[in-house]
């Protein structure tokens, strides 16, 4: 059967990137994933290798591509804080080298082009919850500027080929994202907190656990990729994605313990520099243009995501 279209996925090999991966191929698409596996694994994506319009190429962002595409997904970035940390530098230049890379290859091709932005660009914000239109605070020279800014940068220069090339363009903000596929150690405090409560390890929050974050799961995610990839051309973006259900971490470490029935006790450790105090998105816009919202509430997703990595660890 002919191919829908021929679809790029940078960072295809991560947590976000597989599960997409995977929604593309069912829907018919010929899908190239790329990914320098950073944060990333083979194993993610182990399972659609032998589909023969699933195409894996280890390539870094950060360096020019050649290829023929007509849509391109740019997901390539750390995304966890211990992560996009370890070498800020390289951060920054994935997130905007990789997108001044992804834009030349869509203005050649003349691809539309998504980007995987984040609610970190509102930075610890004084809105609540946080709207399309607030510009943000975030502060340009701490430990999470090299993520928070350089992502503040690629949004930068997807307006400005829009408005120098009329490329199609598609900018998503993500909020707090989890499920099955997580890094189990890239520090993300739903798969810290699994880990640890399956372990009966001490369950580690940060300050004093009323700091708070709305967490989405990720089919409902790759829902909203999909729906706005399929929007007109007069749709840009930045839109909100992300379930507005907001929980304090000490809530979360509760309902965490509770549904695995660990014995973890919960314990204090220091607020990271930065840690914004609540998060939650406005996705009055997702509603509207895309039709789009929520379906999988926390318990639900934290159930099938404790089962991925109840299993992971049985296995090591
Ligand atoms: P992830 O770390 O699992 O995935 C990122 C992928 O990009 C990995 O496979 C990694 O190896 C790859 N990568 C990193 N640098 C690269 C480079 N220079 N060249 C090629 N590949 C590179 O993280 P994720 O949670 O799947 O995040 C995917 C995207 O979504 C990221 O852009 C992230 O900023 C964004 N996002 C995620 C969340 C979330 O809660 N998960 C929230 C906001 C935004
Ligand atoms: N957090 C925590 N314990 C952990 C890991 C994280 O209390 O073991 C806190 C962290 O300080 C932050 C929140 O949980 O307030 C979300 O952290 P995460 O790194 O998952 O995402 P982000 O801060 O980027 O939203």
């Amino acid at each position: 059967m002919a191919s829908e279209k021929r679809v790029l996925v940078t960072g295809g090999a991560g947590f976000i990137g597989s599960h997409l991966c995977e929604r593309l191929l069912a829907a018919d698409n010929d899908v190239l994933c790329i990914d320098n596996y950073f944060t990333g694994s083979k194993d993610n994506v182990a399972h659609l290798i032998q589909n023969p319009h699933f195409e894996l190429m280890r390539h870094d962002v950060t360096f020019p591509l050649y290829i023929e595409t007509d849509e391109i997904y740019n997901l390539a970035c750390p995304a966890s804080p211990v992560h996009y940390q370890f070498d800020p530098v390289q951060t920054t230049k994935t997130s905007v080298h990789g997108a001044i890379n992804m834009l030349g290859l869509a203005k050649r091709v003349r691809a539309k082009i998504f980007q995987a932005s984040t609610s970190e660009v509102y930075g610890d914000p004084e809105v609540h919850p946080q709207v399309e239109t607030y510009w943000g605070r975030v502060n340009p020279i701490g430990p999470r500027a090299c993520y928070d800014e350089g992502k503040r940068c690629a949004e930068t220069l997807f307006f400005d080929y829009r408005r120098q090339h009329n490329l199609l363009i598609k900018v998503a903000r993500i909020f707090n994202t989890y499920g099955p596929r997580m890094h189990p150690n890239d520090g993300r405090v739903v798969s810290n907190f699994i880990v640890q409560a399956l372990r009966n390890d001490p369950v580690t929050i940060y300050g004093n656990g009323e700091q708070t974050r709305s967490f989405c799961y990720v089919d409902d995610l790759v829902e909203a990729f999909i729906r706005i990839m399929a929007t007109g051309d007069d749709f840009t973006g930045p839109v909100n994605i992300g379930n507005p259900n907001e929980f304090t971490i000490r809530e979360l470490a509760d309902t965490v313990i509770e549904l695995i029935g660990s014995k973890s006790e919960i314990i204090s450790k220091p607020l990271p520099t930065d840690d914004p105090v609540q998060r939650q998105p406005d996705i009055t816009i997702a509603r509207d243009m895309l039709d789009w919202e929520p379906k999988i509430q926390l318990k639900e997703g934290l159930q099938k995501t404790i089962a991925y990595f109840d299993d992971r660890l049985s296995a090591e």
